[in-house]
């Protein structure tokens, strides 16, 4: 166990997607020690995971590339990737932090050259990818990593993987001795940005999630469409690769539900009208199918819903989804009731996305520490004792409203420090 006393007044943030990059960056730039955890081999969240982000439509890279590159010139932050909290003790203002951190297998002269991966010839599922595709078993986290270093799944790894990927090293970069390391660090406040989870869709058993690779998840959509995707960005059935003729988008697949979660996701409309323009891009002609309870856009994203419902082959149905049936030619029939008609659907399409919602990680995770926490597992600041959540670990919010909570959050974080 290795001990890393934090400078008075040092502060931890826990998870180092937009929320957390955002809180550690605002606390050290105004001069605070920073200890930034993040559990993954690479920063960034889910945002990572994106193919565009609303409202710019931009790529992932506008907004986290810029984020890494201040995070690297700042001497303030400390980050710890494959790294976990195990354990808190202490105090408000002094408090005694145990983290725990898995072995990568990589040290730290990897070039991130990829000759390792090159030669490997074991293959794993793509996790980033959400399993459609296969990556090596030495793999760099995705496209834009930071930091920019492969990870080893030993586990997966065969005799002849484990000799392949040592020759093909020219850095002496392959550890496969590596052990768990433990340390304790001590700070004046924490702050909780440990993000979300997609909602477990096989859950919703009508919905048939994990029956079909014609279902998949928003979330999965978004990596089908996306550059470093498992189709190179070409959005085409999974399963049989078919170019997309119909597709229907479930919303609240899992939201407003109190069989599942409660809560409205906030972001899970804005994102089906922006997963539309995905589809309108590369099919012209493609008919899009849209079953909603509600249509929630708030504020200034309007004017993107009005743009989105003006596609004329586009449908939008209010009526929430009874079921998905599974069709032989590996197509679905999404059956519904039209609640403003009364009308029973039955529309079959070549592929379905489960709008699924957000659900924050400590709701389904460990929780490593006493913190306050409402009935859905989302954190409740307590600033006084030092303990503080921002970005989707304190509610379902979209990129802007995740950034602004957390530079909240780093003021708070500052001020309980102080004390
Ligand atoms: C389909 C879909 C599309 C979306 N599209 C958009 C969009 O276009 N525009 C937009 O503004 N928003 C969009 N969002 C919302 C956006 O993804 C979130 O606002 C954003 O991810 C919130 O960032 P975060 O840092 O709070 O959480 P996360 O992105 O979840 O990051 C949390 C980080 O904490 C880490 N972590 C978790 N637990 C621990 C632990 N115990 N210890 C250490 N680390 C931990 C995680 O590994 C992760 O890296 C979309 C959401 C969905 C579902």
């Amino acid at each position: 166990m290795t001990d890393e006393q934090g400078t008075t007044g040092a502060v931890l943030v826990v998870g180092g997607g937009i929320g957390g990059l955002t809180a550690a960056l605002e606390t050290a730039e105004v001069g605070k020690d920073v200890f930034l955890v993040e559990r993954e081999a690479s920063l960034g969240g889910r945002v990572a995971q994106l193919n565009e982000y609303f409202p710019k439509m931009c790529p992932p890279s506008c907004g986290l590339e810029i984020n890494f590159k201040r995070i690297q010139n700042n001497r303030k932050i400390r980050v710890y990737t494959m790294t976990t909290v195990k354990a808190v003790a202490g105090e408000p203002g002094n408090y005694q932090v145990t983290l725990e951190t898995s072995p990568r297998y990589v040290n730290s002269n990897c070039a991130g050259c990829g000759e390792c991966a090159e030669a490997c010839p074991d293959e794993i599922d793509n996790e980033f990818n959400f399993g459609m595709n296969k990556s090596k078993a030495v793999y760099l986290p995705h496209e834009m990593a930071f930091p920019r270093r492969y990870v080893i799944k030993k586990e997966a790894l065969s005799p002849e993987g484990i000799k392949a990927v040592k020759a093909a090293c020219k850095y002496n970069a392959v550890d496969l001795d590596m052990q768990v390391e433990t340390r304790t660090i001590n700070v004046a406040s924490i702050v909780w940005a440990t993000g979300w989870s997609p909602y477990d869709a096989t859950r919703m058993e009508n919905l048939k999630y994990g029956q079909s690779p014609s279902i998949v998840t928003n979330m999965m959509f978004e990596r089908l469409a996306a550059p470093g995707g498992p189709t190179a960005g070409k959005i085409v059935r999974p399963g049989d690769n078919k170019e997309i003729d119909s597709i229907a988008f479930v919303q609240c697949a899992g939201s407003r539900d109190e069989n599942h979660l409660e809560y409205c996701s906030h972001i899970c409309c804005m994102a089906t009208f922006k997963q539309m323009t995905y589809v309108r891009e590369q099919y012209p002609d493609a008919r899009i199918y849209v079953f909603y309870i509600d249509l929630r856009t708030p504020g200034k994203y309007e004017k993107f819903r009005e743009s989105r419902m003006a596609d004329e082959k586009a449908v939008f149905i209010k009526g929430k989804v009874a079921d998905v049936n599974l069709e032989v030619d590996g197509s679905v029939t999404v059956v519904a009731e039209n609640a403003l008609t009364a009308e029973k659907i039955s529309q079959n399409v070549d592929m379905v996305v489960l709008a699924t919602g957000m659900q924050p990680n400590f709701a389904i995770n460990d929780v490593p520490a006493a913190l306050q926490m409402d009935a859905n597992g989302f954190i409740i600041s307590e600033p006084e004792k030092g303990m503080i959540s921002a970005g989707c670990a304190k509610k379902a919010a979209d990129v802007v409203t995740c950034t602004q909570s957390s530079t909240a959050a780093a003021l708070k974080a500052i001020q309980a420090s102080r004390r």
